[in-house]
């Protein structure tokens, strides 16, 4: 564990630049094992707190390295309303013959993966089927960011319209590479050129063109386009990303939804980030904690194990976490539930805590 993964696992999701307050501090501190005092720059306690982290970053930074497996690209499918995002997560779910083949019955657990042929290899992409940028925007505002590829779903017959800009603002603003889906061709009155040169004004320009985004003509109606349109979120991935992950070490990631259901309790759909969660693992999420009781896929089937980019339906967590909440396997459920606390005892501080000074890592660093 690094300092900012420490930071991540109470819910504070910090980067090195983000300032944080002393309760968080103090927080990590007994989480390193140290006593934090508040400190004038020079204090010893924060030069040894800061070589300590630096220490674990380092050896966890390189461990990793070491391990890192390709994973499944994550996509986001965004766009003005009625352009058919819906319809083009429904295309894309039934043509996943292996799903078909296994006569499952789908079920909803806020994403899905499909196989993909590539290049002659087997590949998967995981879809998050909220469609949407609210979706995207929630999780982002609680320090989620899931998202790998957006596909951003323009109808040919109504061209850019004002969510098409939002989404491909959100897109842009988190980084996420773009693969535009032309929707509707089978539309007589479809005029994909046409999209194709309004969207240059956002810097996105077809190959075509002489840029580098794949746009490409799909009808979700008719189902035709999909397998080009999953070539495209591939070769863009790999194109724009180093998609990789260690699947040998405990479980971290994302709650993508979650309810509270009458006969199996809080029932919770996670995004694995990395690492492999199994049944049986002792998991805190957001302020949530307790034991894998069982993992479901999105055919409905009980799975044993999810590695990276997988999502999985997770039963057996004390309480309902919310979207973007993140989680990770414990070695057991008392740190599981020490940690949920600490979590809680955050958020209940929070309000108090925002009014306080509040002191930057870099500063803390700098020292
Ligand atoms: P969303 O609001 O972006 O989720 O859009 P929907 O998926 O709900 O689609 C809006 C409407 O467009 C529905 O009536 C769909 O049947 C229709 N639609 C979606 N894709 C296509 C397409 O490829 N061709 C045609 N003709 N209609 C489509
Ligand atoms: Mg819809």
């Amino acid at each position: 564990t690094n300092l900012v993964t420490i930071l991540f696992h109470l819910g504070e999701m910090a980067t090195i630049t983000q300032s944080l307050d002393e309760d968080t501090f103090q927080i990590l501190a007994e989480e390193l094992g140290y006593k934090l005092q508040i400190v004038s720059p020079e204090d010893e306690d924060r030069e040894l707190l800061e070589s300590f982290a630096i220490d674990l970053e380092a050896e966890e930074a390189e461990e990793d390295d070491e391990n890192r497996v390709a994973r499944p690209p994550v996509v986001t499918v965004m766009g003005h309303v009625d352009h058919g995002k819906t319809k083009l997560l429904d295309a894309v779910r039934s043509a996943n013959v292996v799903s078909k083949e296994a006569g499952g019955i789908t079920q909803h657990i806020g994403a899905y993966q499909v196989p993909v042929e590539h290049e002659g290899e087997e590949r998967r992409i995981t879809f998050l089927d909220t469609p949407g940028h609210e979706a995207f925007t929630a999780m982002r505002a609680r320090g989620a960011e899931v998202t790998d590829v957006a596909i951003l779903v323009v109808a040919a017959d109504d061209g850019v319209m004002p969510q098409t800009i939002e989404a491909l603002n959100h897109a842009q603003a988190a980084d996420v590479p773009i693969v535009v889906a032309v929707n509707k061709i089978d539309k007589d009155t479809a005029n994909p050129a046409k999209v194709m040169q309004q969207l240059t004004e956002y810097n996105l320009v077809a190959e075509e063109y002489g840029g580098d985004t794949m746009f490409v003509p799909i009808s979700a109606l008719k189902g035709t386009g999909i397998e080009d349109l999953l070539e495209a979120v591939l070769l863009t991935a790999d194109a724009a990303l180093d998609l990789r992950a260690n699947p040998d070490k405990a479980a971290r990631g994302i709650a993508i939804e979650a309810k509270l259901d009458k006969g199996r309790g809080a029932v919770a759909s996670v995004l694995v980030e990395s690492g492999t969660l199994r049944q049986g693992d002792a998991i805190v999420c957001g302020t949530a904690h307790g034991r894998v009781r069982a993992m479901f896929d999105e055919n409905g089937d009980q799975v044993e194990e999810a590695g990276p980019s997988r999502p999985v339906q997770v039963l057996g967590l004390s309480s309902v976490p919310r979207a973007g909440d993140s989680f990770l396997a414990t070695d057991d459920d008392r740190t599981a539930r020490q940690i949920a606390e600490k979590r809680d005892a955050i958020e209940r501080n929070a309000a108090q805590a925002r009014g306080r000074k509040r002191i930057s890592l870099e500063d803390f660093t700098k020292a």
